[in-house]
């Protein structure tokens, strides 16, 4: 027993490990709690092991460096859970991925505004108490010609909170063929539900006409509401009752009528040869009483639900509890401003906010930019893969512009010595882990997604991969 205590005192302290140069260094980008279990660990192992098989101590390296070396190894593997993606699918608004990149303006503000105090409840003019959604209340306005415009959490918050505000206890007319599911568990009539309405559901689900609305108003009907059908289209023999036309029936039986436009363009896109998506002002102009959509979507900003319309409806929606509930943070207000700014400048917007600009990007250029990506590879991937361009389209994603189909390239990648499940399997554990898609056989890399930095990390993240023995699990 004492020749194992005497053993066991082969074994520096923690404190010493945690001394050592590689260890001390990391206390600059870790937490010391997360080093000292990664010393601590270690250590535990090489007790056990002593302990186990007391010959062992001959073998194993007790020394300082060693130990912390593998401690260093440890504390790395213990990364921030959430963290950075390379998105290589060319799908902008990937929902599991993020949606939509910031753009610089927008960080920057959500950095100046997160590090200090600011003026979120405070009226620099007067010394008072001010509202937190008047940062952003003019420029949604000026910007959609609405009259008034708040802010919550995400669009079925804001769904729900207009819903809960304007309709409790009370029917809400929907077509149909608008009582879509949107994913993530997103369905109008549990929202409806959710929100206190009795949903009462008009027309067929490729046809409803003015006159399915004027036979189902009753005494009872609080709201007229058009859902975007988002990432589902009915084509064929279809019709429906345009914004317009509900608003005209409303106003004649003194109805409200809101509208989920959920992905919600701010600017006419049809420039860069997209279809045109009808925008928030042209619900604005429509008539149409309260509007809402994402900000994480087409808009290019922070997650979050828009509402803009009357200001009589905004009223009721600003003052319900749910409000308060759903309340957006700083630093969604903070990069929702500096977004929405870009939009002053339709120049500016396209070139500042990462999501239009990817969209925006021609397929003569992303043609370009494989066949270099292409030649890079081809090189440093030598034998362990098959390299070749490849005319490859992409989606938008996130429900928006679902049947927009982007032209453009992907570099496919056939591995040579490892399937194609285990190459993106270990892109996928890489450091920064690579997302891309796999198609008949290959894994595309799509650069519609990727900035530059990212582009340039592709050969080095894929030899990598290629060259690994085993996928390194963690
Ligand atoms: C995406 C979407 C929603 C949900 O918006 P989130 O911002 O994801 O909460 C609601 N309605 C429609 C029509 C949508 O497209």
């Amino acid at each position: 027993m004492n020749d194992l205590q005497n053993l066991l005192r082969n074994l520096p302290s923690v404190d010493r490990v945690l001394g050592a140069p590689p260890l001390a260094e990391l206390i600059e980008t870790y937490p010391r709690a997360l080093l000292l279990e990664g010393v601590q660990a270690r250590i535990g192992e090489l007790r056990r092991e002593i302990l186990r098989d007391p010959k062992s101590v001959q073998r194993l390296d007790l020394s300082i460096d060693a130990i912390a070396a593998d401690a260093v190894l440890w504390v790395r593997s213990r990364r921030p859970s959430l963290r950075k993606v390379v998105n290589a699918t060319g799908t902008l608004l990937h929902t599991n991925l993020g949606r939509a990149p910031l753009s610089r303006f927008a960080l920057a503000a959500v950095r100046e505004v997160g590090e200090s105090y600011s003026n979120l409840e405070f009226d620099l003019e007067t010394g008072a108490r001010g509202h937190r959604y008047s940062h952003i209340e003019e420029i949604l306005c000026r910007l959609t010609g609405a009259e008034a415009a708040t802010v919550v959490n995400n669009n079925a918050g804001a769904v729900l909170l207009s819903l809960a505000a304007l309709a409790r206890d009370r029917e809400v007319v929907v077509s149909r063929g608008e009582l879509v599911e949107i994913g993530g568990a997103f369905r109008i009539p549990d929202v409806m539900a959710a929100g206190g309405c009795l949903l009462r559901e008009v027309g067929t689900t490729n046809k409803t006409h003015l006159r399915d609305y004027e036979q189902a108003v009753n005494e009872n009907t609080a709201l007229l509401l058009k859902v975007h059908t988002s990432n589902y289209r009915i084509v064929g023999f279809t019709a429906e009752v345009s914004a317009g036309e509900l608003v005209k029936f409303g106003r004649q039986k003194s109805l409200p009528v809101m509208e989920d436009l959920g992905s919600g363009m701010i600017s006419d896109l049809s420039s860069f040869g997209l279809p045109r998506e009808p925008t928030v002002a042209d619900a604005v102009a429509a008539g149409v009483d309260v509007i809402t959509f994402s900000g994480d979507k087409l808009l290019g900003g922070p997650q979050g639900g828009l509402i803009v319309g009357k200001k009589r409806a905004l009223d009721s929606i600003r003052s319900h509890p749910l409000a308060r509930a759903l309340r957006a943070d700083k630093m969604t207000l903070a990069a929702l401003e500096a977004t929405l700014r870009h939009y002053l400048d339709a120049d500016e917007a396209l070139r500042e906010i990462p999501v239009l600009r990817m969209l925006a990007i021609p397929a003569e250029k992303l043609e370009r930019k494989c066949r270099r990506l292409e030649k890079k590879l081809a090189k440093e991937l030598d034998d362990l893969a098959a390299v070749e361009t490849i005319p490859e389209s992409s989606r938008v994603g996130g429900g928006a512009l679902p049947l927009t189909e982007l032209t453009g390239y992907a570099v496919a990648i056939a591995p040579g010595r490892m399937s194609v499940d285990d190459l993106s399997d270990r892109l996928r554990h890489g450091d920064p882990p690579l997302v891309g898609r796999i198609h008949e056989g290959r894994f595309l890399l799509n650069p519609r997604t990727l900035n530059q930095d990212e582009e340039n990390l592709l050969p080095t993240l894929l030899a990598s991969a290629l060259r690994t023995e085993t996928p390194h699990h963690e």
